[in-house]
């Protein structure tokens, strides 16, 4: 395992490979990226990959890394969402310095270049309809036709896109076109609009502007604005490079930015698109943009990933330009690889059962210790308290046992983790049959580090002591998708619910230890799995536990 990891570290991706070229040559000095999100939603894993991508390349060459909201539609942006994206990239360590950038800061700047081109004969005012703009376009099979608008002199040009910006045309009346070849096999290329008429208020310039450009001729002139020397985006933008190598080229900038694509971020049977994720949200089929099945990076904080487990998966998952799809359960490796050293482990019961032990004291209790974690002793011991009445999980008992099954059942003995041997002589069971109580002897001899050698036992289950045990809820998760059948229903578009995605426990017993845990502090609850604070549910005087994930893994990377 350690020898993949370096090996995933030591050879560069072809993006590094680019950059390293483009210093050699002399064609950049000082690299510079960004990460430039529409504040249309929350951010998720996808958007974590090309955060930690972004940064890291702007730390691996010590470079400066931009957040910059591309904010240039004015119609789906929010500043709630703002809010929550600045929190994420932060959380996640993307050092983006002190400075936090706006697209919709450069609309001069874009009005101006806009003058620019039609100065220079390469943008002309369109007023054919959206319709006839499409019918214009022509198809992937036949070139386009010009507008009829298209020669228009600069003059007039000049004249009535002025007018355009004072706001003396309806909405939707005409369009600034770049002018470049409608017979481009690439329809991208056939005269795109730039610019278009739409009185709608901006979360950050309010009602200055009725024209704001479109994505295509922004984002290039945002990039070398701020003299982002690689411009890393996703693969669907591939066909819309040379539009943007034609913007930066025409505007003239000295040192025009280089766009590079890589691979989305895909995981199997996760819903990972903004769109998606909405959705869920709005039908109310999650509780929010941040519950903790979603893998939003606010869910997945709250879930208790961490920031390193995070980046570890990033890397692991490998930067291509290749499409791939990774396994959630790579996720689940990187986290429990991050805590397995970090949390502290402690006994907790998610589903109790009462077991007594008939041969203790009854106004007797006693303290055990026990290491927090024995695979880092660095993090001490904690006291534990014993007494005659214990919780135990319901399925470490049951009255007649299959074969190979060494819990507690009638006549058997059991360690008792870091206390006593103890033998089950009885139980009870409600008018359903269902067991509520286990009696039990314990052996005084066998107590856990004592030396005993003894007779041996084959079963350790985990317990806690009644009086002192903390009464939380534990919430156990699986897959929002169900997994069967995949994300989408390919009839109608829907997605295909798990509708056991959540169980809420809440008799969950856990022991003192945890008693003051802070929200998104995490434990090894041992045999369960690992559970952090919830930070929404969690009050005063209740303890809300979710399971980040179980303690098993079926899955090794690159296996
Ligand atoms: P979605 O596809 O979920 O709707 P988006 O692409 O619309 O997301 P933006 O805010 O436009 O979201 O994206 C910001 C940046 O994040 C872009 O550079 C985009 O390429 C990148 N990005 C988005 N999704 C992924 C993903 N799944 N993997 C890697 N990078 C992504
Ligand atoms: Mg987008």
């Amino acid at each position: 395992m350690a020898e993949e990891i370096k090996n995933v570290n030591e050879s560069k991706n072809f993006i590094e490979e680019i950059i390293d070229e483009d210093i050699k040559e002399g064609k950049c000095q000082k690299v510079v990226t960004r990460f430039p999100p529409e504040p249309n939603g929350y951010l998720h894993i996808g958007h974590a990959k090309s955060i930690i991508l972004n940064s890291g390349l702007a730390e691996e060459y010590n470079g400066t890394f931009n957040l910059r909201f591309d904010d240039t539609n004015p119609m789906k942006e929010k500043t709630e969402f703002v809010k929550s994206i600045v929190e994420d990239v932060k959380w996640l360590g993307a050092d983006f310095g002190d400075k936090i950038y706006f697209a919709s800061d450069y609309f001069d700047i874009m009005y101006e270049a806009a003058v620019k081109l039609i100065k220079k004969g390469k943008a002309f005012v369109c007023d054919l309809t959206a319709d006839e703009i499409r019918e214009y376009r022509g198809t992937l099979t036949e070139p386009g036709k010009n507008s009829p608008y298209r020669d228009r002199s600069i003059e007039e040009n000049l004249d009535l896109f002025e007018r355009m910006k004072n706001g003396e045309f309806p909405d939707g009346s005409k369009v600034l076109r770049a002018k470049i070849d409608m017979a481009s096999p690439n329809i991208n290329m056939r005269d795109p609009i730039i610019y278009r008429i739409a009185r709608m208020e901006h979360h950050n310039t309010g009602n200055k502007w009725c024209i704001y450009p479109m994505y295509d001729f922004a984002h290039p002139i945002e990039d070398a604005t701020e003299g982002v020397t690689h411009s890393i985006c996703t693969l669907e933008f591939e066909d819309h490079r040379p539009l943007y190598n034609w913007v930066v080229n025409e505007l003239e900038y000295a040192n025009p930015p280089k766009q590079i694509e890589f691979a989305k971020l895909y995981l199997k049977n996760v819903v990972t698109g903004k769109r998606y994720i909405k959705k869920l949200v709005e039908d109310k089929v999650v509780d929010g943009w941040d519950d903790p099945r979603l893998v939003t990076i606010s869910a997945l904080r709250r879930r208790g990933f961490t920031p390193e487990s995070l980046r570890q998966f990033v890397k692991l998952s490998g930067i291509s330009k290749a499409n791939s799809v990774s396994d959630y359960a790579l996720l689940e490796y990187c986290i429990r690889e991050d805590l397995k050293l970090k949390a502290k482990r402690v006994m907790a019961v998610v589903d109790p059962i009462e077991l007594i032990i008939t041969n203790y004291p009854d106004d007797q209790t006693e303290k055990l210790t026990a290491s927090n974690n024995p695979e880092n002793e660095a993090m001490g011991e904690r006291e534990m308290t014993f007494g005659k009445k214990l919780y135990i999980e319901r399925d470490d008992f049951m009255i007649e046992p299959p074969k190979k099954y060494f819990r507690l059942y009638p006549g058997n003995e059991v360690r008792l983790m870091n206390a006593y041997f103890v033998k089950c002589t009885d139980y009870e069971t409600d008018e359903n049959g269902n067991v509520t109580k286990v009696y039990a002897t314990y052996d005084p001899e066998t107590k856990s580090g004592s030396g005993f050698t003894g007779r041996k036992v084959k079963g350790t289950i985990h317990w806690v002591h009644q009086d002192t045990a903390v009464k939380t809820t534990a919430r156990l998760y699986e897959n929002l998708i169900d997994e069967e059948k995949g994300v989408y229903n390919e009839e109608d578009g829907s997605m295909n619910l798990n509708p056991n995605s959540i169980t809420v426990k809440d008799n969950c017993y856990v022991e003192a230890a945890i008693k003051d845990a802070k929200p998104y502090e995490s434990f090894q609850f041992l045999r369960n799995g690992f559970f952090t604070v919830d930070y929404k549910d969690t009050t005063a005087d209740h303890l809300v536990f979710n399971r980040i994930c179980s303690l098993k893994s079926s899955y090794k990377p690159g296996v």
